[in-house]
């Protein structure tokens, strides 16, 4: 179908939530590369927003989610599934948690995680406890609880009334976070790297700090590793930049290679407030969802995802570091891994990314100032000379 009609079609019956868009809609794509109805190809350094880790139409993916969509799709959690299960162990056995539950969104899997966090204090019969701190900045999703978490205005202001006893405090400072305790408060919810705000780094200092205050007035610490997680920064999640664990923490984007699913993890204490009846969800953690994150999560593993992640991620950062010195309207370059942002010193961040997608490269901007990075985990040095060698011809 042509590009146009397509536009037309969508102006039409779709709901305008997202404006006007790229003028382009792709047909498929291999690894790094996207192809449009024009025949264009792109290079994909968005990633569709850190969720296409194992690049696009690995066949790894693929075979995994043709082959069970031919066994059975869905069933229900009536019953037990086997993709599920093992899907489940493989989370656990590769991180901190004990028990894991499927969702289908980073959104959900974080209701999960509030629910859980305010089940946890009820059962101990401590039913005031309720209240979460979140950070300034944070992006949780777009449910009205997520939204509450979130603390960013823009998102929230007109949706009111939020849902209650949300409150946020500035990244990186533990005497706001210290001072924002209350008898009433329940958890404490965070991105170990901010990802939807631009790329903002805690310090190790601070999440040493965070947990030594959850441990302190007892409680909850909650990562939100939607974005992070999975090899993203370098490591497979992002607590362990940090050396030290949260009693719960979430996951989506990446987990299914493109295919929706969230997870929503935690450690026995926690894990076991959770009982029959308490949460469930129809599609989340049905078979062809779980085929696909086990497919996506035995790849990144298997490949050495994280460790490419890693060195391919420093490679970057240093090449962007590199043109910064003879471009200086780039201010600061910060990230892990491949989660990368470019702090502009003029709003240009637009301009930029219209440039390179015209040039065939796909990159992210935050607001006017920030270009966002977040390819697929599989990028090579090549690519990545590749990019830079144009993107250091179009910075004044
Ligand atoms: N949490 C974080 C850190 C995210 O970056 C996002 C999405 O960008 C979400 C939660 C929401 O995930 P979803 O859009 O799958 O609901």
């Amino acid at each position: 179908m042509e590009l146009q009609s397509i536009i037309d079609m969508d102006q039409n019956y779709f709901m305008n939530t997202y404006g006007s868009r790229t003028q382009v809609c792709f047909t498929h794509g291999e690894g790094m590369t996207l192809h449009a109805t024009d025949g264009k190809t792109y290079m994909d350094l968005l990633g569709g927003i850190a969720v296409n880790a194992l690049g696009h139409s690995h066949p790894a993916l693929v075979n995994a989610i043709t082959d069970q969509a031919k066994k059975i799709i869905h069933c229900s959690s009536l019953y037990y599934i086997e993709q599920q299960a093992k899907l489940a162990k493989l989370l656990v056995e590769n991180s901190c948690a004990d028990k894991v539950f499927f969702a289908n969104s980073g959104a959900e899997a974080n209701e999960g995680a509030i629910k859980l966090a305010r089940l946890y204090f009820r059962k101990k019969d401590q039913p005031d406890r309720f209240e979460i701190i979140t950070l300034e900045k944070s992006f949780h999703g777009r449910t009205l609880a997520t939204l509450a978490a979130t603390g960013q205005e823009k998102y929230q202001k007109n949706y009111s009334p939020l849902t209650p006893k949300f409150l946020s405090v500035p990244i990186n400072d533990l005497d706001a976070l210290r001072g924002a305790i209350t008898d009433y408060t329940c958890a404490i919810m965070l991105e170990p790297i901010q990802g939807e705000s631009g790329v903002n780094l805690t310090s190790i200092e601070y999440m040493h700090g965070v947990r030594e205050l959850c441990d302190q007035y007892g409680i909850l610490l909650i990562f939100d590793e939607v974005q992070c997680g999975l090899g993203r920064t370098g490591k497979l999640f992002g607590y362990q930049h940090y050396g030290i664990e949260p009693d719960i923490f979430t996951l989506a984007k990446a987990l299914g290679g493109g295919f929706p699913i969230g997870a929503l993890l935690a450690k026995n204490q926690f894990a076991s407030s959770f009982e029959p009846g308490d949460h469930g969800s129809t599609f989340g953690g049905n078979p062809l969802a779980c085929a696909a994150g086990l497919a996506a999560l035995s790849v990144i593993l298997d490949e050495k995802l994280v460790e490419n992640s890693f060195t391919m991620g420093e490679y970057l950062i240093s090449e962007l570091v590199k043109v910064s010195k003879t471009s200086p309207v780039i201010t600061d370059v910060r990230g892990k891994g491949l989660m990368i942002g470019i702090q502009l010193g003029s709003p240009i961040a637009k301009e930029l990314t219209k440039k390179c997608f015209d040039a065939g490269f796909l990159v992210g901007s935050v607001g006017n100032d920030i270009v966002r990075l977040l390819p697929p985990l599989i990028i090579t040095k090549s690519d990545i000379d590749t990019f830079i060698a144009f993107f250091s011809t179009i910075l004044p």
